[in-house]
């Protein structure tokens, strides 16, 4: 069985990659971004746990040629895999990583005015974006601080080329979070005006993530940071938007049914007894656990498709392993494919579900998808 590249991959517990779809999801948010707004894919996190060379790569050859992520490390492997435009690192990068700035070409977040001295002090020209906090107050010069903002410009060393916002509410429906988001796009809107006024120009502009261009289609920056949504999930299952847009998942998570057993009434199964037979049942042992991503969380709570049935998570979640209800599933085997995300026969187990079943986001339950997981790419 394990001879052939893929289904070595597909030995134990893997990802399984669909790049069309992923291809597809890209170009419905290019026909969505106003003509002035350039795609950013956040390829940060391993591109969400999809694999960021390869994202990169088949982005790349759609003539995408502008990415963020969060580390500095994360956006040195990007550029050594090929990737040649602009990179920008949304996250603080330490001075002893500043070299690598200047060496690899990248351009890095001024997260406030110390930040930027330090920056400069380094001595050599480095590319930047600033940071504006319009109301999240994580990074970012306040908006109202335009002073401390202009003083950026003075610096000898720093080559900036863009300046950018984070909206912290825009996939809220609320009228507060809709107020609130109206509000951090006009305080955004009056810095780059107030710039522009006192002759600071030559720079790009960006504020956007998934939900703002999903809830905000209209807005006319220059970049838009597009990460959850371009894998073809939402963060939470039932969400409005108001785009039309048809996402398409890219990521399947699959593992093995490594054997089938008979529990009698009363016996119990895995860690902590935490779950007792009340009949009879068969159970399916599953090789993947929460080393792998599968949230410990879904202990006793969550479940997959195995041949095309729902069953039960039971018991909890091991490390490397996990318990399944097959009772009543027609032909389980030792060696069949259980999908955690994704489809089987006509049923689907999409991220977002995942999530709310574990108390979380899809955005989480991807980035935290194991380093031991075979990758499959379709
Ligand atoms: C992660 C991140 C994004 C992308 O967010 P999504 O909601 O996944 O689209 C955009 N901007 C910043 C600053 C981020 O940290």
């Amino acid at each position: 069985m394990c001879v052939k590249n893929d289904n070595y991959q597909k030995g134990r517990a893997w990802i399984e990659l669909n790049m069309e779809n992923l291809a597809h999801n890209a170009r419905q948010f290019q026909k969505l971004l106003p003509d002035c707004c350039t795609l950013m894919p956040a390829v940060k996190a391993n591109a969400y746990g999809h694999g960021a060379k390869r994202v990169g790569k088949v982005l790349s050859e759609m003539g995408i040629s502008d990415y963020c992520v969060a580390s500095v490390t994360e956006a040195v492997k990007l550029r050594q895999s090929g990737i040649k435009g602009q990179i920008l690192i949304l996250g603080y990068t330490p001075p002893c990583q500043f070299h690598e700035l200047a060496q690899y070409h990248l351009t890095q977040t001024v997260v406030d005015l110390p930040y930027a001295r330090l920056l400069n002090d380094y001595g050599h020209p480095v590319c930047v974006h600033v940071g504006i906090d319009t109301g999240m107050h994580r990074l970012g010069v306040r908006s109202e601080e335009l002073d401390h903002i202009c003083a950026i410009w003075e610096l000898e060393h720093l080559n900036i080329t863009g300046v950018y916002s984070h909206l912290c509410a825009s996939d809220g429906n609320s009228e507060k979070e809709i107020a609130f988001t109206r509000k951090q796009i006009a305080e955004f809107q009056a810095v780059v005006d107030t710039l522009h006024r006192r002759g600071i120009k030559g720079f790009r502009t960006h504020l956007q993530g998934s939900y703002g261009v999903l809830n905000y289609p209209e807005l006319e920056f220059d970049y838009a940071r597009v990460g959850i949504a371009l894998y073809g999930v939402l963060s939470m299952s039932g969400e409005r938007i108001a785009a039309e847009v048809e996402l398409r998942p890219v990521l399947s998570l699959k593992a093995r049914v490594t054997c089938v057993k008979v529990l009698h009434e009363n016996e119990v199964a895995g860690y902590g007894l935490a779950f007792k037979a009340e009949r009879d049942m068969v159970i399916a042992v599953v090789s993947i656990g929460y080393a792998d991503g599968i949230p410990r969380e879904l202990s006793n709570k969550g479940y997959a498709l195995v041949n095309g049935c729902w069953a039960n998570v039971i018991g909890r979640v091991c490390m490397d392993q996990l318990l399944l209800d097959v009772t009543g599933i027609p032909k389980v085997h030792a060696g069949d494919e259980v999908v955690f995300i994704g489809r089987s026969g006509g049923k689907e187990i999409q991220a977002c579900e995942m999530a709310g079943s574990a108390g979380t986001i899809s955005n989480e339950i991807l980035s935290r998808l194991g380093e031991r997981l075979g990758r499959v790419y379709v």
